[in-house]
């Protein structure tokens, strides 16, 4: 299925004629083509929002919220097209799409057509000297959008659904690896009655299509989920022009497990933080720290439960883990796999390719568990984004603790634990923007998102996010 660009409400070839192979992940072959937009697409994207922006700005909250809760209602009742979709596009199983990825897309639009409703701005009475200040809340104009591909529809409509919430009109790139849901989504949001031009979505790659998003000059904000090193790139470009930015970027989180935890919960919840969309989502605990006196019984147990999880095609409904999104990535994984038995890392389970019957050139992987001699070596310290996880005991608070934060990301970070007083040190003092205890990506959409150190700058979520696409000016009367 070839896609094109959305722009001005209406769906269009790219100016220069050029396209990009789309592949199937499950199956290794091309299934469509996608426009290579150049700087020149994003000039006509960049027009219609900025077109758009005059009346989209001034109408009415309620008029806003009810599009975008429309939009929502549209993404449920197509539910089962947009998850088949997003599946094809992304290798993961169809089950995930279908309870997480599209879901959660609804979510995002339902709660900023909500959330939109309820963010007032302060005023500041400066008792004594008869001056009163306001803020005013304002939405920024054109803001550019620019998402990865693990989650793609749902990192997508987190960034565009606050950003027209709060008046703006946006420039939209998804990756290039997953377009598919994204191209739907222009149908969706026509049929839900979205002026024209407030949403365009421009499709091609980051070096050349995002590039042009980001260097655009009166793009005045970039939201950005992606790689640590595209998120410094784009911070160098963007700086000098002085824009907003919000940058959500790489993770390598710990995942700490008390003896004095739930066990089976622990366990249960441990195997899908590790695994779960074939390990390629940001929040995911990829280094497990285990206290010493239970070990060597989660060892086997976790290992027990790993060689368990069918890895197969994506819309099979038993499946557990599908393809990972490409064969670029499949063969970064398999590096870094490599580099652990370098590094004397022991392979617990896993570690080799799947060959999936009928699917034969699918980028299927095992799941696999490392147990590391030291925190220290390279799988346990970059970011790998796949189905490989390492595992190490720790003895004390302390060590784990230091262990924990001596990583150059600060995403997210899980504790196992049911004592009180560990589970208040530890968030203290977790270098981190979340921290989940005894749970792991429960999400409530009020609350900020985002990371510290190189995962990022800024915070997501709540009224976070319609902070960010809006800038506040302080009016001071005196009377
Ligand atoms: P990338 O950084 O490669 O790409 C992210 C997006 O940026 C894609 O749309 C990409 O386009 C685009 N892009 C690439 N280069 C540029 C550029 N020079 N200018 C503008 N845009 C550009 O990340 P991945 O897609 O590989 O996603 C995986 C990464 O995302 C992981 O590091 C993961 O941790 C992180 N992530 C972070 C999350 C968070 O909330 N903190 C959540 C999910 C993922 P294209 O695809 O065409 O190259």
């Amino acid at each position: 299925m070839d896609i094109k660009n959305y722009i001005n409400g209406a769906f269009s070839p790219p100016v220069a004629d050029r396209y990009i192979d789309n592949y199937n992940p499950s199956n290794g072959e091309i299934y469509g083509q996608i426009p290579n937009s150049d700087a020149q697409d994003v000039e006509l994207a960049y027009k219609s929002a900025k077109n758009a922006f005059p009346s989209w700005s001034e109408t009415t909250i309620d008029e806003r919220s009810r599009i975008l809760i429309k939009i929502s209602e549209l993404l449920e009742a197509n539910l089962q097209r947009f998850a088949e979709a997003e599946s094809k596009d992304n290798g993961k199983p169809i089950s995930l799409a279908k309870t997480v990825d599209i879901p959660r897309a609804a979510s995002n639009f339902r709660f900023f057509g909500n959330a939109i409703t309820q963010f007032a701005s302060e005023s500041h009475e400066s008792v004594g000297i008869n001056a009163i200040n306001y803020t005013l809340r304002q939405p920024i104009g054109v803001v550019g959008c620019i998402s990865p591909w693990n989650l793609p529809l749902y990192l997508f409509t987190w960034k565009i659904a606050p950003a027209i919430a709060a008046g703006n009109c946006v420039v939209a790139k998804p990756s290039e690896v997953t377009p598919m849901t994204a191209y739907l989504l222009g149908e969706i949001c026509n049929e839900a009655g979205l002026p024209k031009g407030v949403l365009n979505i421009v499709h091609g790659l980051g070096t050349s299509t995002g590039q042009a998003i980001v260097e655009h000059p009166n793009i005045k904000a970039i939201s950005f989920t992606g790689g640590t090193q595209t998120g410094a790139h784009i911070a160098r470009v963007a700086a000098p022009m002085f824009k907003k930015l919000s940058l959500e970027l790489g993770g390598k989180n710990p995942n700490i497990i008390f003896a004095d935890c739930d066990y089976d919960d622990m366990l249960a919840t441990t195997v899908r933080s590790s695994f779960a969309n074939q390990g390629q989502i940001c929040l995911c605990g990829s280094r497990i720290f285990v206290e010493e006196s239970i070990y060597e019984k989660f060892k086997t147990d976790f290992v027990a439960k790993v060689k368990a999880l069918k890895v197969g095609h994506p819309s099979e409904k038993d499946t557990n883990i599908g393809a990972l999104v490409s064969k670029q990535h499949l063969e970064k994984v398999i590096q870094y796999i490599e580099i652990a038995k370098q590094e004397n890392g022991k392979i617990l389970c896993g570690g080799d390719r799947v060959t999936v019957k009928k699917f034969e050139k699918g980028y299927y992987l095992q799941p696999t568990v490392i147990e590391v001699e030291n925190d220290e070596c390279r799988v346990n310290q970059e970011e790998i984004f796949g189905p490989v996880v390492t595992i190490m005991p720790f003895t004390s608070d302390d060590e784990v603790l230091e262990m924990a934060n001596k990583v150059k990301y600060g995403l997210s970070a899980t504790l196992w634990t049911n004592n009180l007083k560990r589970t208040m040190r530890m968030s203290n003092e977790l270098q981190t923007g979340i921290v989940w205890v005894n749970t792991w990506m429960l999400r409530d959409l009020r609350t900020p998102f985002g990371g510290v150190k190189a995962s990022g700058v800024g915070r997501e979520g709540g009224f976070e996010a319609l902070r960010f696409f809006t800038e506040a000016k302080n009016v001071c009367i005196k009377y």
